[in-house]
């Protein structure tokens, strides 16, 4: 839609309320709102000023003003609000300079878009993550028998699994037996439906939802394939419409990667692939039946994967998901079919279909520094023609420590990753895509917002051991 299109479109839809939302640094969705009389054509052209210091990691006080930059193409009418209320995406720009701000992650995501082009490499970039989250009780309103029985405030519920849960409510999914017996078993298919169906009316493209192997109600719903800044946007859609669709039913959603000990924890497997004139760059007739590029794509993602894991999974829960036999990569490798390699090629004769699963990402990322990250590593191995060696078509979780010795692993706490990203990031700044002043700030508030309150702090396995 043009801004005029947009006006008409509040107009048509009687909308009162225009909402503002814009993601911020560390990947939550923040919002504003004004009357529809606030509203017009010239909103796109002047934007609307905020104070960018009470945002995480953004300004500091003494430069605080910015301004938001609706994006008229993200026009949405917001299912959540009572009071009919026009939904946009915003960028974020200086006020002065009436430059993108360069710690504006959609920014990222939209100079990544354009160093891909500028390389002629491809024009386009596709992502289709699949993000896994758990739904709990909300203990506000918990009624009636169902599988989540881990409560939220419950820390000795989510902390010791395996001991026998009270109330026993029969048909739970046994610890990694979740994937995928029906109803009573599962007992969240009416409530992915409504998410499902909620994901639809708003623009979004489900392919499928299922329960996931874990059990505490660890759901996947499955969007198809979009550009890279597009499937940014859907993403933010997708979490606020799943977490409010299981909030107005008594229930609560989290994508943090690892919230039950000894069970299965939720990825953001991303699958991806590049285009140039309608042409998949991927299909090819190598490994796999892969592409020499697509090959060097996976070179680039190996590559620097220990330092990407600061984006694909920036948080101190991360790395409790990524440990062997959950079905979560910890060695780097790739493979067909293999669900224990970090890059999986999914099986398929359609050469549309032809791309890489890349199996590390988990959806407490933010998407489009996620995204773009992992597209500027991919961009690397093809630049450099960095070869992703053999191979490994074996349970990796199954081989020796003799086996594994030459075979490289990711990240293994956040620390390490953001030591990586410190020591390895000169890919990132291509195309000025992302700025050292990013990585510093994406590293040093990383350290002392999460990694040093997280390790001073006794957990509850402590008391248990000490
Ligand atoms: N939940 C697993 C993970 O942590 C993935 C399961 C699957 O293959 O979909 O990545
Ligand atoms: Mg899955
Ligand atoms: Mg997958």
């Amino acid at each position: 839609m043009t801004p005029a299109e947009v006006v008409k479109f509040a107009q048509d839809n009687e909308c009162l309320f225009v909402d503002f939302k814009f993601l911020d640094f560390v990947g939550i969705w923040q919002h504003f709102t004004t009357p529809i009389s606030e509203f017009g054509e010239e909103t796109f052209e002047e934007g609307i000023g905020f104070d960018g210091s009470s945002i995480r990691g953004w300004q500091p006080i003494h430069n605080s003003d910015m301004l938001i930059m609706p994006d008229p193409t993200t026009a949405k009418i917001d299912p959540f609000v009572e009071m009919t209320t026009l939904s946009l995406i915003c960028n974020i720009i200086d006020p002065i300079t009436r430059e993108g701000y360069s710690r504006d992650p959609r920014f990222i995501a939209q100079k990544a878009e354009a160093y891909l082009k500028s390389s002629g490499i491809a024009d386009t970039a596709y992502f289709g993550p699949e993000p896994e989250c758990f739904i709990f009780d909300d203990v506000r309103y918990a009624s009636g028998p169902n599988e989540s029985f881990y409560s939220v405030d419950s820390v000795e519920g989510i902390w010791n699994t395996g001991r026998e849960e009270f109330p026993n409510l029969g048909y739970k999914p046994r610890h990694k037996e979740g994937y995928f017996p029906c109803a009573p078993t599962d007992s969240m298919i009416d409530l992915r439906n409504e998410m499902m169906m909620v994901l639809q009316e708003n623009g979004l493209h489900i392919e499928c939802g299922h329960h996931e192997v874990a059990t505490g109600g660890q759901c996947e719903i499955d969007m198809r394939f979009n550009s890279l800044l597009q499937m940014g946007d859907d993403l933010q859609w997708f979490k606020y419409i799943i977490k409010n669709v299981a909030v107005r039913n008594g229930k609560t959603v989290t994508f943090m990667p690892k919230p039950i000990y000894n069970d299965n924890g939720s990825g953001m497997h991303c699958h991806q692939s590049l285009w140039k004139d309608g042409k998949n760059l991927f299909a090819g007739d190598g490994y796999g039946g892969l592409s020499k590029m697509a090959m060097y794509y996976i070179g680039g993602i190996m590559k620097h994967a220990k330092a990407l894991c600061a984006f694909t999974n920036p948080t101190t829960n991360s790395y409790k998901r990524l440990v062997p036999g959950f079905e979560a990569p910890v060695n780097l490798a790739y493979s067909n079919r293999n669900r224990s390699a970090s890059l999986r090629i999914p099986v398929t004769n359609n050469e549309k279909a032809k791309r890489v699963e890349y199996r590390t990402p988990d959806a407490s990322a933010n998407g489009y520094l996620a995204f773009a990250a992992q597209l500027m590593a991919g961009l690397d191995g093809i630049e450099n023609k960095i070869d992703p060696g053999q191979p490994l078509d074996k349970d990796i979780y199954g081989l020796s420590p003799e086996e594994l010795k030459d075979i490289p692993s990711v990240a293994g706490t956040l620390e390490e990753a953001l030591n990586c990203l410190e020591a390895d990031h000169d890919w990132l700044l291509k195309g000025d895509v992302f700025t050292e002043d990013v990585i510093d700030m994406w590293i040093s508030y990383k350290r002392e917002a999460e990694v040093d309150p997280v390790r001073m702090r006794p957990c509850p396995e402590e008391f248990a051991l000490y």
